[in-house]
């Protein structure tokens, strides 16, 4: 048989309306096209989001907002690691800086409120200083919207999942690379590791690759399916007893939320930091490590 489909692009008006009907919960997968070594697509982050939220959809009802692959980075301590871990090699970076991808998502959420849901959870498969941002700017929103929110950055790192011990090598290392291996086989090529450690930093490519595995990758798609069901309900049952009706907000709300309660916090926000140390001034990563404080603070 096949499966009820869950991603909005996709879906005709009615299943989408039938699909709300029996669970009016949304997912919001984020993340960007970054380097993640040499045998892992560059779209790693948004496709890992992406396809988990699809699985996690499926299982427990919802539907699943086309993935937005533009995200943080360059900017402050992102440019001090990407001049470590990547250098001056060609990026293949989709990035914006935080003010763009914090008032982009005020938007995403504005339109799923306006739409009636009555839960969204928001994934990003990539991670940063902006973590720390995110709930920041999701408080905010809360108290403008009746949709109940959740927002996830990475769920299960701090389980053991290979037996040596080791943990998941990080950044693109083998856990990221094992569940994107589980969600999208044709996005991982082992042929394409590094034959020797000569080119490190072999593009911000984490540890213990080798040991990848798609086994370990399944364990942890599972849990995260299993968490977001658990959600589904937290989020269904707080809108039934929190929201009793709600005005929807105008794009000019939105930026008035943006002017008046958000932007007054950019300077403090840990994505918006200067670069400890800064990359030095000849490397490609340099220019965008700085905070522009004259127009944008
Ligand atoms: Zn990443």
């Amino acid at each position: 048989m096949r499966r009820s489909e869950v991603r909005w692009e996709r879906m005709f008006p009615d299943e989408l309306e039938a699909a709300f009907d029996a669970c009016p919960i949304v997912y919001l997968p984020y993340g960007l096209c970054e380097p993640h070594g040499w045998h892992n697509a560059v779209g790693m982050d948004a496709i890992r989001a992406y396809e988990c939220s699809c699985q996690a959809a499926q299982a427990h009802g919802g539907i699943v907002a086309p993935p937005f692959y533009w995200h943080c980075h360059e900017i402050g301590g992102y440019g001090s690691w990407g001049h470590n871990k990547i250098n001056q090699d060609r990026t293949w970076l989709t990035a914006i800086p935080p003010w763009m991808f914090l008032k982009n998502m005020c938007y995403h959420i504005r339109a799923v409120d306006a739409l009636g849901f009555h839960g969204a959870i928001l994934f990003s498969g990539h991670s940063g200083p902006h973590q720390l941002d995110v709930p920041v700017v999701i408080d905010i929103m809360q108290a403008h919207v009746g949709v109940r929110m959740y927002s996830s950055m990475s769920i299960g790192a701090d389980i053991q999942r290979f037996k040596d011990g080791k943990g998941l090598g990080g950044h693109a290392g083998r856990g990221e690379t094992s569940v994107l291996w589980t969600v999208a086989p044709d996005c991982v090529d082992m042929s394409r590791m590094p034959a020797d450690d000569t080119r490190a930093p072999d593009f911000a490519m984490g540890d213990f690759n080798e040991s990848s595995s798609r086994r370990v990758g399944e364990q942890i798609v599972a849990d995260i399916v299993v968490h977001f069901g658990e959600k589904t309900r937290e989020l269904l049952s707080a809108y039934k007893a929190e929201v009793s009706n709600h005005t929807p907000l105008t794009f000019d709300d939105v930026e008035g939320i943006w002017e008046d309660e958000i932007r007054p916090k950019l300077a403090e926000f840990a994505s918006m930091q200067p670069p400890e140390p800064a990359p030095p001034s000849d490397s490609r990563w340099y220019p965008n490590s700085l905070i522009p404080k004259g127009r944008i603070l």
